[in-house]
């Protein structure tokens, strides 16, 4: 099943359709995308059998997961990508929050601050059930579905102070899209081995597999509810593969154009990225 947010509401994927959930389903489940995974069992056992005729909703995607209590983001979480950002493999996964106001759906607009601005192709889970001390066998029992995410880093902001704090240069405006959908876990033939990627303006920049995260999905829900309890509707963003601006010589940033993130089984998410608009100074007296 393939779950999006269409013109604002909760929808399922019909081939190239999408069936309009709160009125296919007669109100019993609601309009809201992220209500949802509050029900997730009851309305994964109705989207099993929804009538061929129910009714359609058309319109722009927006985020389909668009108020998590908690989003959740993991760094260094592929060899790769630990390697060249010049620190060590970890042995606890590296956590970090992103903040709900920096989420953004498909075919939005970003605007790029000056200075600095990284890609970060990720596989973002969606939390379906409440995990608590979950053993890592049982991860995926937590998991509603899987969807692509960009983790923008405005590295300048990440790394400055005396201690990194990466939340807040990760939390720009549209700094965390995410989209088109969120696909349920069955759909995948391997779901721990997806080929992930990403382009701008069509030039290759990310271009990895899932498989080789370091702490994979099962074992993120596990570790990260030792501590924490995980609610339905949460996000996690797992952590990019190599090939990021800052591991390069020279460094490399964003500049405007596309931003395409691709991840297999679940599609594309564009992003639209310009140059913020320079403030002219307000000249005093007039
Ligand atoms: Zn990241």
């Amino acid at each position: 099943m393939r779950i999006g947010n269409v013109a604002g509401r909760l929808a399922i994927a019909a081939g190239d359709e999408w069936v309009d959930v709160e009125q296919a389903s007669a109100g019993r489940f609601a309009a809201d995308p992220q209500a949802v995974y509050e029900r997730w069992d009851e309305f994964r056992a109705w989207a099993a059998d929804v009538p061929a005729g129910a009714p359609r909703v058309s319109g722009p995607l927006g985020v389909p997961v668009p108020a998590p209590r908690q989003l959740i983001a993991i760094g260094l979480n592929y060899r790769e990508h630990a390697i060249e950002s010049k620190l060590d493999i970890p042995e606890h996964p590296v956590v970090f929050a992103k903040f709900q106001s920096s989420l953004t759906g498909p075919d939005s607009v970003v605007e790029l601050p000056s200075g600095g601005v990284d890609w970060e192709v990720e596989l973002v889970v969606v939390i379906g059930r409440e995990a608590h001390q979950v053993p890592a066998e049982k991860g995926w029992d937590h998991v509603a579905g899987l969807t692509v995410g960009q983790d923008l880093s405005w590295r300048e902001v990440q790394t400055r102070g005396p201690a990194p704090q990466f939340s807040l240069g990760k939390s720009y405006p549209g700094f965390s899209p995410l989209g088109p959908a969120v696909v349920t876990p069955e759909e995948f033939a391997d779901k721990d081995d997806l080929a992930i990627r990403c382009s701008l303006d069509g030039e290759v920049l990310q271009d990895g597999r899932t498989s080789d995260l370091i702490f994979s999905v099962s074992e993120l829900v596990s570790r990260l509810s030792e501590a924490l309890t995980l609610y339905p509707g949460d996000l996690i963003y797992t952590g990019t593969p190599k090939g990021v601006g800052m591991g390069r010589t020279p460094r490399r940033f964003l500049t405007p154009g596309a931003l395409v993130s691709s991840i297999e089984g679940i599609g594309d998410l564009t992003i639209n990225l310009v140059n913020e608009p320079v403030n002219e100074p307000v000249s005093e007296g007039a």
